[in-house]
């Protein structure tokens, strides 16, 4: 077969037997139309030769059937990385390798020891219904099996029901077991590290038994990088796992640092106990989760078309996954992409349309062993969203309410604030309103799959108890007022249907009128709500007569679960009982959300309440608007996140390398903040704080260049000084930007030139790649650099040479939003400064996006912002010894190009001869 090749450095084809030959964009995309041709990642090719409707034989999906749930790095490295072959030496051999490629993929069809080989020939029977283009390839390599095999949903294993953990024993942790424990975990003949043997010693004080209600025991552990805190905070937590026969929960803020703990975990716990159960279990929010129920749904014609074939390379996937996480699991990231519809969104139970044991599924569902497998774990690792959510549900009947987090380790604890704020906010939006009303009614439109609405998820109760069925008619029938499909251009016309779509019109046009951003179309806009018109006031009170109305019935309808569940009719069995369950949690939750939303309402037109900030919202993104929302935040999201989680908790950990803020000592307490941002202020109880700092010499292994010489606003400027900095470092740049806009432009202007050099660049938010698979393709080509926001600045962990430099536009400023213009003047009502509010932001964005350059002893490498006016007084954002130097561009260049880092004059003056510049001089720090 034919094969195609297309980068930012030019397009390459080669004939099915002939040689591999350059090929302009129209000449390629004509090849491609004509007959199929072999393609690695089509959407990422297709975007490259600005031809979207580019389509071949993809050799990622042969891949996904082939090997599901394996890993791949989408690119012909990563591929050949996979697969054992040798990778192409340039663009010009890839299109020859995709040929090696695909025959080295099917011949593994035609392996004995195939692994995947279970329901693969009967998938492919479907497939080839669908025209899978792969399809008719594959058939001869796929032998039909001797014995007809049971279908997907008949071979997973069934979970176990167990009975519920007894409450974990009191116990102390002898301070010498926790470092034997420690020894035994970083194994015999490690350096033994004083600093995470200080570290374990004080992680396990939270271990320790409460002695007052309410009043946990709070560690604050500022832990710089690479001092093994992670080990650290295990070896005392295995500890008591064991002694106690408690469950730890450690939560993490990014995905990398959860399957960096599993590893670890290892260390600690078996895979498996003897009794075949897990000790350790990564859990996320079900929404992460593969639903079988509608897996099976689009199957059976819920889904068509190139929807239908993503489902059947899911169905693969589903019978050799670990644990069914579709989000960051062992399903790869890029599968979904190649669909470019959100078909594994619809695949997840994301409106928590669950049917539990009504699902015929239920026994082998994913979330449901997650669930039961995490309440008879030793450690939980999670995210600090799904540990906020359920922290915070627990008290409304949350179904995790049998498994209370009683110890809680938040690694990654600078995003603790973050995820709170989230997690106790409240948004009307028309998004959330018309989710609710789809819950509530059921999709307005048939071809929606299997989802359903109160009625038919609860039809039995309805036929069973006239006042659950009243109530199920009266919360139906109020749910028509919200939201329905065509909203938005409803709005956009003003023309609304029902209360809450004519609020939103009213919250748009104040928003519009009021807007005095000059953000150019395409940008959110927002204003306070202050001294809102009288009809906006008007309509919120309609609003919130209409949102009452829903909430009524369905507590009439809660009310009438509880009576069942206590006084259960004999047709009601085990698992009837737990569907009923599930419907009531699901409810509990909707009518707090719904109170929200009318007090949220309230307010409006009302003397503003301090605890809170409030304003109006019209959502765009390219040049689209996609929400109207009146939003809600706490002015300190650590209050409820106290009560939420920190006064039930016995005891609780934040670390993290940035805790702390690395403020000068003359200006105030590095420890301000951290006590601040934990919610210790909310509790009685006094924060144990320990610090241990990193081992690495930054003096000699990083630098800090402040780029003085590229004006801000000039934007060819800007392109030009980044793939100059690319190129003296021969790739290896993370590039950091505060604005989408300047990335794309960036991007635009110098991929091209960077790619004929050999030195491909990424780019969230113009490849069609997801995030983590970008990252893996970068970590995987040391040639390779990548450009992003600030997903990547936090959430990047690429030791060694792969990332050796890190490039920032410009000095992270906080956006002056509405909800930071509040905390900003919260912090100067509060005897602080609204600029030292500001610093502290950006001296911690400053040090994780440095955290990102060293992340083992030997990385080496240079950290640039271009900057003409950096403020000195944030310069204490980088670690101690740290050389800093205000340099212009040029200079810059020749520091990278010759690997110069720290104080080397010899070698400083040779390079600044060579570059005709003074780069030896140390410039004066004058900055503002
Ligand atoms: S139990 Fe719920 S989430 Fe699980 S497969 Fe069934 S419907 Fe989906």
């Amino acid at each position: 077969m034919p094969a195609l090749h297309a980068s930012h450095g030019g397009n390459w084809l080669r004939p099915a037997n002939g040689v591999t030959g350059a090929v302009s964009k129209g000449e390629a995309i004509m090849a491609a139309a004509d007959t199929p041709v072999l393609l690695l990642n089509a959407p990422l090719v297709a975007n490259r030769l600005g031809y979207p409707d580019l389509s071949g034989l993809d050799l990622l999906e042969l891949f996904a059937f082939v090997h599901p749930a394996r890993f791949c790095v989408p690119t012909p490295r990563g591929l050949a990385q996979a697969l054992g072959i040798a990778a192409p030496a340039d663009d010009n051999a890839v299109p020859e390798f995709l040929q090696d490629a695909a025959g080295a993929l099917l011949a593994a069809c035609e392996d004995r020891e195939w692994f995947e080989r279970a329901g693969a020939w009967a998938s492919l029977q479907s497939l080839e219904r669908l025209r899978w283009p792969w399809a008719q390839v594959l058939r001869p390599h796929v032998a039909r099996p001797e014995r007809a095999e049971k279908w997907l949903f008949a071979t997973l294993p069934e979970w176990e029901e167990t009975a519920e953990r007894p409450a974990p024993r009191q116990v102390e942790l002898p301070p010498t077991d926790v470092l034997e424990q420690l020894d035994d975990l970083t194994g015999e003949g490690a350096e033994k590290r004083e600093g995470q043997r200080a570290f374990a010693s004080e992680a396990a004080r939270i271990f320790a038994p409460r002695s007052a209600q309410d009043v946990p025991h709070l560690a604050l552990a500022q832990a710089g990088t690479g001092i093994g805190k992670t080990l650290g905070y295990l070896a005392p937590a295995s500890l008591w796992a064991r002694a106690s026969g408690g469950t730890v929960w450690v939560s993490t803020f990014t995905k990398n640092l959860q399957r960096q703990l599993r590893a670890e975990s290892r260390r600690a716990w078996p895979v498996k106990r003897p009794d075949g159960t897990p000790p350790v279990v990564v859990r996320k929010g079900r929404e992460n989760y593969l639903c079988l129920l509608n897996l099976e749904d689009a199957l059976q014609g819920g889904f068509a078309g190139r929807p239908a074939v993503l489902a059947h390379l899911v169905a693969r996937w589903a019978a050799f996954t670990r644990d069914g996480d579709m989000i960051g699991g062992d399903l790869p990231g890029w599968l979904g992409t190649l669909f470019r519809k959100r078909g594994i969104a619809a695949l997840t139970d994301q409106r928590g349309e669950c049917v539990y044991a009504g699902c015929p599924h239920y026994r082998k569902c994913f979330i449901e062993r997650a669930q039961r497998d995490s309440a008879q774990a030793d450690l939980v690792i999670a995210n600090h969203a799904l540990v906020m959510v359920n922290a915070a549900r627990a008290g409304i009947g949350g179904r995790d309410q049998g498994q209370r987090l009683t110890r809680v380790i938040f690694d990654e604890g600078h995003h603790v604030f973050e995820a709170a704020d989230s997690t106790f906010a409240a948004t009307l939006s028309g998004q959330e309103a018309i989710e609710l009303r789809r819950w509530i009614i059921g999709p307005e439109r048939k071809n929606r799959g299997r989802r359903r609405g109160l009625s038919a998820r609860l039809a039995d109760i309805a036929s069973y108890d006239d006042e659950g069925g009243a109530a199920i008619e009266d919360a139906c029938e109020a749910g028509t007022l919200l939201p329905s499909d065509g909203w938005l251009q409803r709005l956009v016309e003003n023309e609304p249907a029902g209360p809450i779509e004519a609020l939103l019109a009213a919250v748009r046009t104040v928003t519009y009128a009021r807007d005095e951003s000059g953000q150019e179309a395409g940008y959110g806009i927002e204003t306070e709500t202050a001294g809102l018109p009288g009809e906006v006031i008007e309509a919120a009170g309609r609003a919130a007569e209409a949102l009452a109305a829903i909430r009524t019935p369905l507590i009439r309808l809660g009310g009438r679960l509880e009576a069942i569940v206590a006084d259960p009719p004999d047709w009601l069995d085990a698992q009837g009982r737990a569907r009923i369950e599930g419907a009531r949690h699901a409810l509990g939750w909707r009518v707090d959300l719904i109170a929200a939303w009318e007090s949220l309402l309230a307010r409006l037109g009302g003397p503003a309440d301090p605890e809170f900030v409030d304003w109006l919202a019209v959502d765009r993104s390219d040049a689209r608007e996609f929400d109207v929302a009146i939003h809600r935040r706490w002015l300190d999201p650590m209050k409820p996140f106290a009560k939420a989680v920190l006064e039930p908790a016995h005891g609780v950990m934040l670390t993290s390398a940035t805790l702390t803020d690395r403020i000068n000592a003359e200006s105030g307490d590095k420890w301000d903040s951290a006590i601040a941002r934990s919610g210790a202020a909310h509790v009685e109880a006094e924060p144990i704080m320990t610090e241990a700092h990193s081992p690495f010499d930054y003096a000699s292994n990083a630098e800090v260049l402040i780029v003085t010489d590229v004006k801000r606003g000039d934007l060819p400027g800007l392109a030009g000084a980044y793939a100059r900095l690319i190129e003296a470092s021969g790739g290896g740049v993370l590039g950091l930007f505060t604005a989408i806009r300047r990335l794309r432009a960036v991007h635009g202007r110098v991929a091209d030139r960077l790619a004929r050099e050999g030195l491909p660049l990424f780019a969230q938010h113009v490849d069609p790649i997801d995030t983590g698979t970008l990252v893996d393709i970068f970590r995987d080509d040391p040639r390779a650099s990548l450009l992003g926001t600030d997903a990547l600045r936090d959430g990047v962990d690429v030791p060694g040479h792969s990332l050796r430099c890190v490039v920032m536009e410009a000095v992270p400023w906080p956006r002056p939003d509405i909800l930071h213009k509040a905390r900003r003047l919260a912090a100067a009502a509060n005897g602080g400064s609204a600029s030292q509010y500001d610093d502290r932001i950006i001296r911690a964005r400053l040090a994780q996006a440095f955290g990102r350059l060293i992340r083992n002893r030997d990385d080496r490498g240079h950290f640039v912002v271009l900057s003409a006016a950096f403020p000195s007084r944030l310069l204490s954002a980088f670690p101690e010894g740290t050389s800093v130097r205000r340099v212009t561009l040029d200079e810059a260049i020749a520091r990278i190009e010759g690997g110069l880092i720290g104080e080397d004059p010899a070698r400083l003056d040779q390079a600044g001869e060579e570059a005709g510049g003074n780069v030896g001089a140390q410039v004066p720090d004058n900055g503002p």
